[in-house]
């Protein structure tokens, strides 16, 4: 918008319509003091000031405007019946956007010089703006470039700070910051340290790790560079992300060897004991049964002594069992668990099983769903543990249910899935995965139920080496399905 400034109405009036006539908009103010409140108050492109005014001046008003930091940039067209002041004026005045304009006006004229300077302060104004985005846009990356800087010393201050060797790479692998525990194990810092012989190439990996995008974690020895013996570490390695772009990777190495040692003997503990423990185990079992032959008279049989007898043989079976999975543990542990494999039907080891379970459990009802006519290729004694161990963990689960449901289909794909269900408590969704770990028994419900936690390890490790596969689906109060899946023989 442009404002006309004059204390004579007619002229604002003829300007007014010259400059309607070209499309601009015009305001207008009578004295000096009305144009400085309304230049306060609105924005203007254009103002076009009588030099001569009753009151205020327009020399005045020029010199106040220059003054305001919103106004000073406003072009001006002074309008004067001479024009001997302009050295004067330019001295007040020093946005470079001015001329002059006699009285009388010639509209050509005028026209000519308001559109250059309306043109004038319209690029000014642009160029500002754009000058205050690019101002705003170099602030803006500044401060970022500070807090990433800011950032990356944070991490390596933590990475220097941690008993573990630690260091960062770049999106493409490149290493960019190791901390001082590397220099122990690789003499530079662009080499990993140097695994064992027999364990993976840290570097190989890395590699693998690299184009895949995921993380890495893996065990592997490693010694320092003045020493002769390995340590076992655990090397991990995980890409930091940004909007899902991978920025940096960030990789330690723990040292594990005193775990390492400390499992080994609990594993060699766990070899020995159960060993010791099964040979007067086995003797005790033998004696026990002499006993029972021993006993010629039936009478004495069914009587007190006889039941106490039929109450030691459990409790002998029971310590038989619990020896038994210890020794698979061991077994499994050092790579001895064997395998008697032929081919054999499935529906009967299943329906056998499910006998077994019964006879012991006459309270509860096991409904049997689906059928298993198929001919497995495995170890039918190994297979019978597993069935028996989910059912059992199904009844010893399942507190205050009567009924345990197993279930069996054949694929397309010739595998043989059997689920076996409870009512019983469940497991929640964080613990289900750990369920056929070793030793692994849920916390909640370890204190009502005796075990070790190893059963469900043994039956993972067979049914891995049937090349099948297990989990378990369950609700927390509602009951689970724990299932496995073995491949079967097709019959042609
Ligand atoms: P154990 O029963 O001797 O503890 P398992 O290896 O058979 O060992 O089972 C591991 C753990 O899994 C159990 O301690 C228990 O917490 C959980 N679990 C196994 N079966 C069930 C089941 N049917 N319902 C609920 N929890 C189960």
């Amino acid at each position: 918008m442009i404002l006309i400034v004059d204390d004579k109405p007619e002229n604002i009036f003829s300007l007014k319509k010259t400059l309607e006539i070209h499309n601009f908009k015009v305001d207008s103010a009578l004295s000096g003091e009305d144009a400085l409140k309304k230049i306060l108050k609105n924005t203007y492109s254009l103002i076009i000031l009588d030099v001569q005014m009753p009151g205020m001046d327009g020399f005045e008003v020029a010199e106040t405007i220059s003054g305001y930091s919103k106004s000073k940039d406003i072009p001006i067209i002074f309008l004067s019946a001479v024009n001997t002041e302009k050295r004067f004026i330019t001295k007040g005045y020093a946005s470079g956007g001015i001329d002059y304009v006699t009285k009388p006006v010639d509209p050509d004229i005028f026209i000519l010089k308001v559109k250059t300077l309306h043109r004038l302060y319209e690029q000014t104004r642009e160029l500002n703006e754009a000058q205050l985005a690019l101002r705003a846009e170099i602030e803006f990356r500044k401060q970022a470039q500070a807090e990433l800087r800011e950032r990356v010393q944070e991490l390596r201050t933590i990475l220097e700070s941690i008993p573990q060797i630690a260091f960062t790479a770049k999106s493409d692998g490149i290493i960019e910051f190791v901390n001082q525990h590397w220099f122990d194990y690789s003499s530079s810092e662009n080499e990993f340290p140097a695994s064992h012989p027999d364990d993976p190439s840290v570097e190989k990996e890395w590699k693998k790790t690299l184009r895949s995008g995921g993380s890495l974690q893996l065990e592997v020895r490693i010694k320092k560079l003045n020493e002769d013996r390995y340590r076992c570490h655990l090397l991990r390695v995980s890409p930091v992300k940004e909007s899902n772009e991978i920025v940096k990777w960030v990789g330690t190495f723990t040292d594990i060897e005193e775990q390492k040692q400390a499992e080994k003997r609990k594993d060699e503990f766990l070899s020995i004991a159960s060993h010791e423990l099964k040979t007067p185990l086995t003797s005790i079992k033998a004696y026990m049964q002499l006993l029972e032959r021993s006993f010629e008279d039936n009478a004495a049989r069914t009587g007190e002594t006889g039941k106490y007898l039929e109450r030691t043989q459990l409790q002998i079976e029971k310590l038989h069992s619990l020896i038994a999975d210890l020794l698979d543990v061991s077994k499994i542990e050092s790579g001895k668990l064997k395998f008697n494999k032929k081919l054999f039907e499935f529906e009967p080891l299943l329906e056998n099983s499910i006998d077994i379970i019964r006879q012991t459990n006459k309270d509860i009802s096991i409904i049997r769903k689906g059928s298993a006519n198929v001919q497995v290729y495995g170890d039918e004694i190994r297979l019978e543990q597993v069935l028996l161990n989910y059912l059992t963990n199904a009844i010893k689960y399942s507190p205050d249910s009567t009924e345990v449901h197993i279930e069996s289909h054949i694929t397309q794909d010739h595998h043989l899935f059997v689920h076996v269900r409870d009512f019983g408590v469940g497991i929640s969704g964080d613990k289900k995965a750990n369920v056929f770990k070793k030793f692994y028994r849920v916390e909640e419900t370890s204190h009502r139920f005796q075990g070790l936690g190893i059963g469900l390890y043994i039956c993972s490790e067979i049914i891995k080496r049937h090349n099948g596969t297990y989990g378990v689906e369950s609700t927390p109060g509602e009951g689970s399905v724990f299932y496995f899946s073995i491949p079967v023989i097709p019959n042609e």
